[in-house]
């Protein structure tokens, strides 16, 4: 059974970053010439997840936390779709955290964009580990995402913006999607999204925020430099946004899917029961 499904409107709350989020990632795939349905959008939980629904491609709503291997499994098993995966910082940052290690480390062709607004919208505002408290006792630093990509050898593309720069943020992610198209590996790009109900960060963030990309002594090239930049900027109470890191390694793909196999030729193989058995499953969705 076929069934077409509409594109979404957005349901998030009026002045929610995650609206220009979505925007970068349209404006993304538009300029790469990315068809809708040649591409995969995947979504974590928290308000974040919702943003699948609104693009038009393919998309999936995988379960909390588990977005970046759900989208890893997606593009090997399919090469030749676009795969772009989407969270929170709740999602990425806290439940998910081990898969974010793991999915930095292997370096799949896979846009991964974290919508970090230090907060859990969704569930009305309880801290997430970006969040900051300065009178927490004992006291705890907000997590970086960028330092720690930094601090994994195999990470080839870390970039952070913030919904307020449109135009900065439009280059990181149609740079990512790029990265990710040339078979270069993972992109992760978070984006500072503020939350304007529980948590609004806007005029704070606007304030702390550094771009590395106007500093002509940042070195985006270097793991090294990069971290001891990041890290004394961080000291300083600042947050570095930009191309925070480019490097070479091989991808997942290029390392370990030698060949793929073609459906038909799979359900050949196995005298049609690959495609049954897979006709059973989707049936059992149809509603
Ligand atoms: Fe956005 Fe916060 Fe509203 Fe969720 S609760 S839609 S994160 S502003």
């Amino acid at each position: 059974m076929t069934k077409t499904y509409q594109t979404g409107h957005p349901i998030w709350c009026a002045g929610c970053g995650h609206f220009g989020v979505q925007g970068a990632i349209q404006h993304a795939m538009q300029e790469a010439g990315v068809k809708l349905h040649e591409a995969l959008v995947l979504a974590g939980i928290g308000c974040s997840g919702t943003v699948q629904n609104n693009v038009g491609a393919y998309g999936y709503h995988s379960m909390h936390g588990r977005v970046l291997p759900t989208a890893i499994g997606a593009s090997l098993a399919n090469p030749d779709i676009t795969v772009i995966a989407a969270g929170g910082d709740g999602d990425g940052y806290a439940i998910g955290a081990g898969h974010l290690l793991h999915g930095l480390k292997r370096n799949a062709n896979v846009l991964y964009v974290i919508m970090n607004n230090g907060v859990y919208g969704l569930t009305k505002g309880q801290d997430s580990p970006t969040k900051e408290i300065p009178d927490a006792a004992p006291e705890e630093e907000p997590l970086d995402s960028m330092m720690l990509g930094l601090s994994i050898q195999t990470t080839t593309f870390l970039a952070r913006g913030i919904t307020t720069r449109s135009e900065q943020l439009n280059e990181l992610m149609l740079h990512g999607l790029e990265h990710v198209r040339a078979g270069k590996g993972m992109a992760f790009v978070e984006v500072l999204s503020p939350c304007v109900t529980y948590n609004d960060t806007y005029p704070q963030w606007m304030n702390k925020v550094y771009d590395v990309d106007a500093d002509p002594d940042y070195c985006n090239h270097h793991r090294g430099k990069a971290f001891a930049s990041l890290y004394d900027l961080v000291q300083q109470d600042r947050i570095p946004i930009g191309m925070i890191f480019l490097g070479t390694h091989a991808s997942l793909q290029s390392s370990l899917v030698k060949e793929i196999t073609p459906f038909h030729a799979l359900d050949d193989q196995y005298s049609g029961r690959v495609g049954a058995h897979l006709e059973k499953v989707l049936s059992s969705y149809a509603v």
